[in-house]
Formats: C-alpha cells, structure tokens, sequence
C-alpha cells in the first residue's frame, strides 16, 4: 500500500466514523505522525494532500521544518524547557505541554517573537507511571497558570491513553478526557471554551477516539508503515 492509498483509508474511516456517530467529519483534524520517517515520506503525503504532521523529537522537526515548505507541524513528544526556544519557532502547536515551567518558557520567546502558540496540555488520564503528562486533578491548576501567559494559547487536552488491546478499556480513558475537558471548559480556563481540542486516539484506536470525541487523531504506522528503528 502507498502513503497516499494508506491516506485514503484513513480519511475515507474518518468520516464513516464520525457520521456513523452523528459528528461532522470537518470538525476532526488528521496529524500524520511522520517521526522517524524521511522527508520523502513526508512529501509523498504532501502530494497526497496531507499538510499536516506531527513530530516527537525536537532537532528531526527542526531538519524537516527546513527543508519542507507548506506544511504544520504540530509538536507530540515531550519537550525540554531548554529546547523552548526552537519548540516555540517550528511548531503550530505544541500538544505536550505538562508543566508550568515549558508553558513559562514558551511564552517568554513567543514574546520576542511577537506572537502567539495554540497549545494543548498533555494529560496522565490513566495515571500510568510509564507516561508523561500531568495528573488529571491538576489539570485545573495548570491551566489557572497558564491563563497568566499573554502568549500562550490553551486549546485543549492531550492524551495517550495507558496500553491496552481491550479498546473499550481504551474508551473509558477517552470518555474521562472528554468529560474532564467539559468540566474545565465550564470554568472557563480555554482561550475558547465553545470550541476544545481534544487530541486523543492512533493508528489502533482512532475511531473509538472519534466516538468519544477526538478533534484532532494522530496517526502514524497506519499512514506510513513501521517506523525505522531510532539508530
Ligand atoms: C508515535 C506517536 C503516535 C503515532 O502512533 P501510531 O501507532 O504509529 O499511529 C501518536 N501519538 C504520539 C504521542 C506518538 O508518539
């Protein structure tokens, strides 16, 4: 299969999905997750047209970011602060922001830069030891911060659920993310509260994602295969 008949598939379920759930299929953004993968790749859906990808590791975007033109990047792995400066430059959003201290940074160059980041804060829905993102309860605090910053700006909530095969298992931490947005939505903490991102579901669980809310799914192997090992 090409990236561009891989592309196919995935928007063609997209929308079956979403209309399957009484959901406008426009409202649900697709960042291809091309980490790992060469520029070719990323041109080859591009011809496909797809202008939309996201990459984990800050210095690999940065190479991409250079050489092709035309497209968003949105940042999906984890960010360090000192790394905040080129974070801030490349990304159109940065989906990973877990503390205050990054969201501090960011906004510091942002001010310098003279303008402004659409963000999401990425969320430990299952409180898994083994993933990064901050403590549900705390998802109120962070964002009372982060309203402080003129730069930033918080769209939404950002998950990568624990591993499981059983994808209702799966739902249920979607379902708790779309609930927890709607809470914090209803104290007003987003820069729109009518209209919060919810970035949650990959290549194996995307669709229940959609079910439950997503806006915006990040997919990566089911667009352009396995990824190389990292060498
Ligand atoms: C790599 C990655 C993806 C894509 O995963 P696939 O299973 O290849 O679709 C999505 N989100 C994040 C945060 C990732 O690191």
């Amino acid at each position: 299969m090409t990236i561009a008949q891989n592309l196919q598939t995935i928007r063609k379920a997209i929308t079956e999905t979403a209309v399957g759930c009484g959901r406008d299929p426009s409202t649900i953004k697709l960042v291809a997750v091309s980490k790992r993968h060469s520029i070719a790749s990323i041109q080859e859906a591009m011809d496909a047209k797809q202008y939309l990808f996201g990459e984990n590791y800050i210095q690999e975007a940065q190479e991409k970011w250079q050489s092709v033109k035309g497209v968003y990047f949105h940042c999906i792995g984890h960010v360090q602060s000192n790394k905040a400066k080129t974070a801030a430059e490349l990304f159109s959003m940065i989906e990973t922001v877990d503390r205050y201290k990054l969201a501090k940074a960011l906004n510091k160059h942002l001010e310098k830069l003279g303008r402004s980041l659409d963000i999401l804060v990425q969320v430990n829905i299952g409180r898994d030891p083994d993933k990064s993102g901050i403590d549900p309860l705390k998802t109120g605090e962070i964002l009372r911060q982060i309203r402080e910053l003129p730069h930033i700006l918080p769209q939404g909530l950002m998950t990568i659920p624990p591993y499981t095969t059983n994808s209702e298992e799966t739902r249920t931490y979607f379902r708790d993310l779309h609930q927890l947005s709607c809470d914090l939505a209803q104290q007003g903490l987003f820069a729109d509260n009518e209209n919060v991102e919810l970035s949650m579901g990959m290549s194996h669980d995307f669709k229940v994602a959609i079910e439950e809310g997503a806006t915006i799914i990040r997919v990566g192997t089911a667009i352009f295969g396995q990824r190389p090992d990292r060498n």
